[in-house]
């Protein structure tokens, strides 16, 4: 067994354990059935960890993972040159001014 990823978000740990799945490769989430738990614990530990089966698959997990947590755009925020709004930066149109799309 070996830890290969560990994330404040049990969802983002989810995720990657479909990725990781989905490719092949055998792995587990731990440490989720302490998230009720916080208190006298040190936080990060109890953060949900990723862990692998097979010690031969770290290489490859890790690239799946880095590739997943990459972002995908840019995610700075923008300001819409029509009206001003500001828009979050995973939009590429402003809610605001611009027509719906079919
Ligand atoms: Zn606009």
């Amino acid at each position: 067994m070996r830890k290969i990823h560990t994330a404040e978000s049990l969802i983002e740990i989810a995720h990657l354990r479909n990725v990781l799945v989905a490719a092949g490769i055998a792995c587990q989430i731990r440490n989720d059935r302490l998230m009720g738990a916080l208190g006298e614990i040190p936080f990060v530990d109890c953060w949900p960890e990723l862990w692998l089966e097979n010690e031969r698959d770290a290489l490859t997990a890790k690239g799946l993972i880095d590739t997943e947590l990459r972002p995908a755009v840019p995610s700075a925020d923008w300001t819409c040159p029509s009206c001003g709004e500001t828009i979050e930066g995973q939009f590429s149109d402003c809610w605001h001014c611009s027509p719906p799309r079919d």
